[in-house]
């Protein structure tokens, strides 16, 4: 699909679900996609991109350095590569454990703004799936609260396939941390195959891939 062809998919939705114009933003997501592809799609007006592996991630930002593109991580965290990822991203949407967070706060560098943060929710419980579970995350946001060089934005998820009930809880919990008291505006969800359930949930970020990139 087109970049345009996309936008215009998502405001259709904003509109078919009574989500108020805009209120969705677009993360482009370019893994195993080329700088050359991401210089183009920023040229369209693409400026977020969400990428899962942090080497091939430095590699594309060296090429792109002149373009003030947001980059946002998105894969699984390994703890031996917080440091690279705190100096080289907007946005990490895949925190998923405290040890990591520490790490990221720490090695966040002083003169960038705090780096935005998603909690990963590992929604359907899966076994071998990252996340914090629903029930440990008023606990677990609060630890967030106090790394100064974090900001908590709000939650991701990447449910099981045609679990589309899973974006109706992650809404809730999301209204949890709003009713304790929590400054939250980003729902990370939808992908490629369900953004449009996503939007009807809820949704504020869809992060899309195949269907943006393979047309
Ligand atoms: C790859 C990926 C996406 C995009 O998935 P598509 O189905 O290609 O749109 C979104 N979020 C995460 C965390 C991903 O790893």
């Amino acid at each position: 699909m087109q970049l345009n062809t996309l936008t215009k998919s998502i405001l259709a939705f904003e509109k078919k679900y009574y989500r108020p114009p805009h209120s969705v933003s677009l993360l482009a997501v370019s893994k195993k996609h080329s700088a050359e592809k991401i210089r183009e799609l920023f040229s369209q007006g693409q400026q977020s991109f969400g990428e899962n592996y942090l080497q091939e991630a430095l590699e594309k930002q060296v090429f792109l350095k002149e373009l003030p593109i947001e980059w946002h991580f998105i894969g699984h965290i390994q703890s031996n590569k917080t440091k690279l990822i705190a100096e080289h991203f907007s946005w990490v949407q895949s925190l998923d454990r405290l040890a990591i967070a520490k790490r990221l706060n720490m090695q966040r560098p002083i003169h960038l703004p705090p780096l935005n943060i998603c909690i990963e929710i590992n929604i359907d419980r899966e076994k071998n799936k990252s996340g914090i579970f629903p029930e440990d995350l008023l606990c677990f946001a609060k630890e967030i609260l106090s790394f100064k060089n974090l900001k908590l934005r709000g939650l991701m998820i990447i449910p099981e396939k045609n679990n589309l009930g899973a974006f109706e809880k992650t809404a809730q919990l999301q209204q949890q941390l709003i009713d304790a008291g929590f400054f939250v505006d980003t729902l990370s969800m939808g992908m490629s195959s369900d953004y449009e359930a996503a939007i009807a949930a809820g949704s504020t970020m869809v992060r899309i891939g195949s269907a943006l990139f393979h047309n």
